[in-house]
C-alpha cells in the first residue's frame, strides 16, 4: 500500500512509498481505510527536518496527524463498516504521569507521550491504518470529507473548555471574543464562539482572499488592523497567530476580568520591545487570565465532532481550499499558496 514517509531529521526526505507494509496488528484492533489527511505547519516542520521522531527501531516516519478514514473492521463491534472516524493524535506516556493516567494526555507532564505522524508513532497518510478503537472518534457521516477538520477542531474545543472554566470564577458573563488569525484554527475558534452565541471578532492581516467573507458569513466581524486600533476591549481572546506583537497586543487589550488563551506556537528568536511593568500592572489590576493551550484529549475530540456536526456544511467546505490527490503530494506540502486555508491530501480507493 501507499504511505507518505519521511526520515526524521533529514531535510526534504518526503516521499510516496508504493510498497509500504500493511498496518501491524499491534497498532490497534480497529482497521481504517484512509480518506484524507490535512496538512499543517507541523508537517512542514517535520519535512524540513526540524521536528519528528521515527517509531522505535526504525528511521522512517509515516506523516499525517489530521486524519479521516472509513472503518473496515472493528473487533469491539462499536463501530460499523463505513463509519467515518478520525484517529486521536496523542497517546499517553508509558510511565504514566498523573495526567496521562487519567486520560488527560494533552496535559502530559513528562513529555514522554507519543503522537501519530509526529513523535514515535506512524501517522495516517497511508492507504490503511490501525488504532485502538478507543482512540478513534466517530464523525457524523453527513460530514464526508469535512471530517478531516476534526483534529484542528479538537484543539479549539479544548481551548474553549478551559476558557469556560476560567469565566466561571465570577458572576459576569463575557459577551464577545476576539480571535487573532484567520487560519484554520482561528476560523474554527470563531465558529465555536458563534456556537456559544458570542459576538465574534476576527483580526487578520489579509484584506483579500477567502478569510474576510468566511468571517462575515459566520456572522462575525472581520478587522484587518492592529489589535490596539480595534476600539474596544475584548472580553475573551483566542490568540491563534503566535506572532509576538499580536500576543503582547492582546494581553494589553483584553478587558477587565478578561481571559486570553494562547494557542499559536512562536518560532522564537524575534525580539520586540515590551513594557513588562505596564503589562504586569494591567493584567493584575484587571484580574486577567493568560494561559496556553495545546493538543486535546478524548473529551475534546468528541466535543469537536459535535461542533462540526452542528456547523453549516457549505461554510466548512470553504475552509478546505485545496484537495490534492496523494499522487500529487508535493503540491500539498510545498509552501502555502495565497488563499490557502486548509489543504488536504486525498486517498482514493486502492
Ligand atoms: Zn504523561
Amino acid at each position: 500500500m501507499r504511505a507518505l514517509t519521511v526520515t526524521p531529521g533529514t531535510k526534504d526526505s518526503l516521499r510516496l512509498e508504493e510498497d509500504f507494509a500493511e498496518p501491524a496488528e499491534h497498532e490497534g484492533g480497529l482497521l481504517v481505510e484512509a480518506v484524507a489527511v490535512g496538512v499543517c505547519g507541523t508537517d512542514r516542520e517535520i519535512i524540513a527536518g526540524d521536528y519528528g521522531e521515527a517509531p522505535p527501531g526504525g528511521d522512517r516516519l509515516v506523516i499525517g496527524h489530521e486524519s479521516l478514514g472509513r472503518v473496515v473492521e472493528d473487533p469491539t463491534g462499536r463501530l460499523e463498516f463505513g463509519d467515518l472516524v478520525a484517529g486521536i493524535v496523542r497517546h499517553p506516556d508509558p510511565v504514566p504521569c498523573a495526567n496521562c493516567a487519567e486520560g488527560q494526555w494533552d496535559m502530559c507532564r513528562n513529555g514522554q507521550y507519543t503522537e501519530h505522524g509526529i513523535k514515535a508513532l506512524d501517522g495516517f497518510a497511508r492507504d490503511r491504518w490501525r488504532i485502538e478503537p478507543e482512540h478513534a472518534v466517530k464523525l457524523d457521516r453527513s460530514l464526508g470529507l469535512l471530517g478531516v477538520l476534526l483534529e484542528p477542531t479538537s484543539v479549539v474545543a479544548k481551548a474553549w473548555e478551559l476558557i469556560d472554566r476560567f469565566v466561571e470564577r465570577d458572576p459576569w458573563q463575557p459577551e464577545n471574543v476576539l480571535v487573532t488569525g484567520a487560519g484554520p484554527i482561528g476560523l474554527l475558534a470563531a465558529l465555536l464562539g458563534k456556537q456559544r452565541d458570542l459576538d465574534v471578532h476576527v483580526v487578520d492581516l489579509a484584506t483579500d482572499g477567502p478569510k474576510p467573507q468566511l468571517t462575515h458569513d459566520l456572522g462575525a466581524t472581520y478587522h484587518s488592523k492592529p489589535v490596539h486600533e480595534l476600539g474596544f476591549a475584548p472580553d475573551l481572546v483566542l490568540e491563534c497567530t503566535g506572532a509576538p506583537p499580536v500576543v503582547f497586543g492582546v494581553m494589553d487589550a483584553v478587558g477587565p476580568c478578561g481571559v486570553v488563551c494562547l494557542t499559536g506556537v512562536s518560532t522564537g528568536g524575534h525580539q520586540i520591545p515590551v513594557d513588562a511593568g505596564a503589562l504586569n500592572r494591567a493584567l493584575v489590576l484587571e484580574n486577567n487570565v493568560v494561559f496556553g493551550s495545546v493538543n486535546a484529549n478524548a473529551r475534546h475530540w468528541k466535543a469537536g465532532a459535535d461542533a462540526l456536526a452542528a456547523a453549516d456544511r457549505k461554510w466548512l467546505n470553504r475552509l478546505i481550499t485545496r484537495r490534492v490527490p496523494v499522487e500529487h503530494y508535493r503540491e500539498a506540502y510545498a509552501d502555502p499558496q495565497a488563499g490557502d486555508i486548509k489543504v488536504v491530501v486525498e486517498f482514493g480507493e486502492r
